[in-house]
């Protein structure tokens, strides 16, 4: 007899023994992680966790426990008694694989001749567990956002949670933040907020400082290449462009995709407060985190408006810079402190 027969033959023996513990006394009993807590705590009983089974067993007990199986009920619980972990969304269920789901191979075969192994009980999660409370699951597809993060819960077993099988797992991405202090002839700050994972970059902005004697309503906003401005608002490169298209604006079309990305187009004054603009917009171009990564650069509020071109194709001119400023990244506070439009100030 080789080394491996003898060694095959030692796992089948304690795979025999672990069937055979697994289908002694009562079935599982459910219990929350807070009853659990109960038991340790008021019971006066070393309680062991068998994850295998998915059970907690009461191993050591001067006298009978006594827990909470809900929220009003109790039940005297005995040496050798299980319970089975549930909280409230884990789903229990009956399987012979339960060492095989990655890997059937692995899953444990009765010596020639002997009787099938029981099925064995195992718990798994129905939905993901939530990132910040505790006790609480979110149901799949259930989006939970913060201002600093936004989570999803949903499919594929979910590598951080060991504990339970589970079918849910929990993405999360964490939000990015810029600001841009506005200097020149006007004042104010532009924020940009976008999620890690990338997807729409949401802007808001609140300027002051705008000549109100002039007809001048609409001002042209671009983003340059560069953060290098001058006092003057000069400098900064051209248009922020890292694809080769064409300038593109006024933008009437959120969305639109062939523009430079540093076309921002334009932002309207108020009428109710003369002078001063506040806007918000979602842009698919614009970005914090990718190629289209904006951060560091500079924007430029021009004293026209951004018409694009004229009949004859040539770019008109939105007219002089008048404010400027260089997008720096920033933390969830200068979202917050943001501005936010009213309704009629939505536009561009
Ligand atoms: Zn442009």
């Amino acid at each position: 007899m080789n080394k491996g027969t003898i060694l095959g033959l030692a796992v089948c023996f304690i795979g025999l023994l672990c069937v055979a513990k697994a289908q002694e006394k009562v079935p599982c009993l459910e219990y929350t992680e807070y009853q659990l807590t109960t038991l340790y705590e008021s019971g006066g009983c070393t309680v062991k966790r068998d994850m295998e089974l998915g059970c907690a067993r009461v191993t050591d007990c001067p006298n009978t426990c006594r827990v909470l199986t809900d929220r009003q009920r109790r039940r005297d619980f005995v040496l050798g008694e299980r319970w089975k972990k549930t909280m409230y969304k884990c789903d229990c269920v009956t399987t012979e694989v339960l060492l095989g789901e990655k890997d059937p191979t692995a899953v444990p075969q009765p010596p020639p001749g002997a009787p099938a192994y029981p099925p064995r009980s195992r718990c798994r999660l129905k939905g993901c567990m939530h990132p910040d409370f505790e006790n609480t699951f979110m149901k799949p597809k259930e989006r939970y956002e913060t201002k600093e993060r936004v989570c999803i819960c949903g499919k594929g077993p979910d590598p951080e949670v060991t504990e339970f099988n589970t079918l849910f797992r929990l993405k999360c991405a964490n939000f990015e933040f810029a600001i841009c202090k506005v200097f020149g002839e006007l004042n104010g700050t532009i924020v940009f907020k976008q999620l890690s994972s990338g997807g729409v970059t949401y802007i808001r902005g609140s300027i002051a400082g705008f000549d109100t004697a002039d007809s001048e309503l609409l001002h042209g906003v671009h983003i340059h290449t560069y953060g290098t401005l001058n006092s003057d608002c000069t400098g900064g490169g051209p248009h922020f462009n890292p694809l080769g298209l064409d300038h593109g604006g006024p933008m009437e079309d959120q969305v639109k995709e062939k523009r430079h990305v540093g076309d921002m187009g334009n932002i309207r004054e108020s009428t109710d407060y003369p002078g001063h603009s506040v806007f918000s917009k979602e842009d698919h171009v614009i970005s914090l985190v990718h190629h289209n990564n904006v951060a560091g650069r500079s924007i430029k509020i021009h004293s026209k408006a951004d018409e694009s071109l004229d009949a004859e194709g040539i770019i008109l001119s939105p007219g002089r810079p008048i404010g400027c400023c260089v997008m720096a990244r920033a933390d969830s506070s200068v979202w917050e402190k943001s501005e936010t439009p009213e309704k009629d100030d939505k536009y561009m």
